[in-house]
């Protein structure tokens, strides 16, 4: 008897091979770089190992993709060296907006491949190499969605598909609609907000074999500047075992702590500062206990585990 293939048994096309860590642009329009600079930095990190961006068509209030696009044009065969990842989902009440007069959420049909058209006219490429839904709409129609996406295949427009921010029951219920393998879910894991650790997300894309991408690692930097009592802790912590295991920052131990997790998530970084970057790559060579993990946990909490 036949059997029924499983979306993760089904393999796309073509793989889709991310780097280990990810550039983040979100925070592109505030560092404030020439085309040039946007350019050497996108050179610079593709000689270190990542060749991944992530990318959103809100970012920088609907400017990021333009600002990566004019640094693109200046060297366009280099995009062949990337793996640009966009998404899609959030339309923000900003001048360049979709002209809304709330922000609000939307996965339907007609703003995903206006979406799409409009991140790949403003990157200047021809194709995303993953497309994500950025945050759960409560309107989603499981669908209508996986109907989008199949006509985003079709017209070559994106390679793979995948989410950001989903619940486990929301990521099982459009995986139960679309033939392809979700390529990852994109979450928050910083030791300030783990939760996707503790409420079964994580547990799925293990159970899925699916890797997580990581974002706001250090919080958004919140991690080496917040005043609160649980920041002083999780630095104290932080830095006793950067020298346990002779890491050059307490970032470091941060990265490596969100690498340990069993799903494999991918950090997203997000600093415009190469030397950071750098930092961060570094952290591959560490290798934690699961007590200094727990310690980290521990220090995160403010309290023993149960
Ligand atoms: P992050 O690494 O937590 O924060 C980076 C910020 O921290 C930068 O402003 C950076 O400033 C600052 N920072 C201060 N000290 C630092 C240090 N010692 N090392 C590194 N950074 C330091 O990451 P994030 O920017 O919040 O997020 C990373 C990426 O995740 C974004 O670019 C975006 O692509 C993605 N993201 C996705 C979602 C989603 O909903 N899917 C949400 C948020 C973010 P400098 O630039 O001056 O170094």
């Amino acid at each position: 008897m036949a059997s029924i293939a499983k979306p993760q048994d089904i393999q796309p096309d073509e793989p889709l091979l991310l780097s280990e860590f990810v550039q983040g642009y979100w925070r592109l329009a505030q560092w404030q770089m020439s085309p040039q600079a946007r350019l050497t930095f996108i050179k610079q990190h593709l000689e270190l190992g990542v060749s991944s961006i992530d990318q959103a068509d809100i970012y920088g209030g609907y400017r990021s993709e333009t600002l990566l696009g004019e640094a693109l044009r200046l060297q366009p065969a280099i995009r062949q060296q990337l793996q640009i990842v966009s998404k899609c989902g959030i339309k923000l009440n900003v001048p360049g907006g979709p002209g809304c007069t709330v922000n609000h959420y939307d996965s339907g049909r007609q703003h995903m491949l206006q979406s799409v058209d409009d991140s790949l006219r403003r990157m200047r490429i021809e194709k995303l190499d993953l497309l994500l839904i950025h945050r759960p709409d409560l309107l989603m129609d499981a669908d209508e969605v996986a109907e989008a996406f199949e006509t985003l295949h079709a017209s070559g427009k994106v390679s793979h598909f995948g989410v950001s921010n989903f619940s486990p029951s929301q990521f099982a219920l459009l995986q139960s609609r679309w033939r392809l393998p979700l390529a990852t879910n994109q979450v928050e894991i910083n030791p300030f907000n783990f939760a996707v650790a503790e409420d079964g997300t994580l547990d799925q894309l293990q159970q899925q074999r699916v890797r997580p991408m990581a974002w706001s690692c250090l919080a958004g930097g919140r991690l080496l500047s917040d005043d609160s009592m649980q920041a002083q802790r999780l630095r104290t912590e932080l830095t006793a075992i950067a020298t346990e295991v002779n890491a050059d920052s307490i970032e470091q131990v941060v990265f490596a702590w969100v690498r340990m997790l069993p799903s494999k998530p991918r950090p997203i970084l997000g600093s415009g500062n190469i030397a950071r970057v750098r930092d961060a790559l570094a952290s591959t060579k560490l290798s934690l206990s699961r007590e200094q993990w727990y310690r980290i946990w521990v220090a995160a909490k403010g309290h023993g585990v149960p």
